[in-house]
């Protein structure tokens, strides 16, 4: 799937709004994303897990390990489209962790999915829950990477769509300047 066709998913599932937004961070913004909202079609989740699974079948991971809430769909879909186990790694007084009996073994080999990464924090939270695991991590996968540098982690980052989203704190912001009204969108989760 093509970059122009996986934002253009986005924008027709209203996944990816464009106007002037107060973020839940209290920064304002011309575009807000809420990647659930083209997550709950099936159909489409399935396209980007299986354009996901096709950017990074070349790694051959064992497992595919995701950040809860935000990775897990999307980490489902992929690890269908590539056959083998997904599961995902959760809060617990604050810090990410495997849950539910899940489990990592040496011999695996681990790709990171997520829904979309920014600064890449959760990412680089979840290649750690996986090395403290002793398995070996390959890389990671977002379907949007809306960071500038894709080299910001210690692995490789396969995103299907790159989308760099300004934020301004409400005194700097240029759409505010110009007197456009600021909406609230539904809670970024
Ligand atoms: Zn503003």
């Amino acid at each position: 799937m093509e970059s122009a066709a996986v934002l253009n998913l986005f924008r027709t599932s209203g996944a990816l709004l464009e106007g002037h937004f107060r973020l839940s961070s209290g920064l304002h913004s011309n575009r807000y994303l809420q990647s659930a909202l083209v997550l709950q079609f099936p159909e489409h989740a399935t396209a980007l897990g299986r354009a996901i699974a096709e950017r990074t079948a070349h790694l051959q991971p064992t497992v595919v390990l995701s950040p809860a809430l935000g990775g897990i769909v999307i980490g489902q879909e992929a690890a269908h489209a590539l056959g083998v186990r997904a599961i995902f790694a959760e809060r617990q007084d604050g810090a990410l962790t495997l849950r539910r009996g899940f489990s990592l073994a040496p011999s695996d080999r681990v790709l990171i999915v997520e829904d979309v990464i920014t600064t890449g924090g959760s990412t680089r939270e979840t290649i750690a829950v996986a090395i403290a695991a002793d398995a070996r991590v390959l890389g990671a996968a977002s379907i949007i990477d809306r960071g500038s540098d894709p080299a910001r982690l210690s692995l490789p980052l396969y995103a299907l769509a790159q989308l760099v989203v300004p934020s301004y704190s409400p005194e700097s912001c240029p759409l505010c300047a110009d007197g456009v009204p600021v909406t609230k969108p539904g809670s970024r989760g």
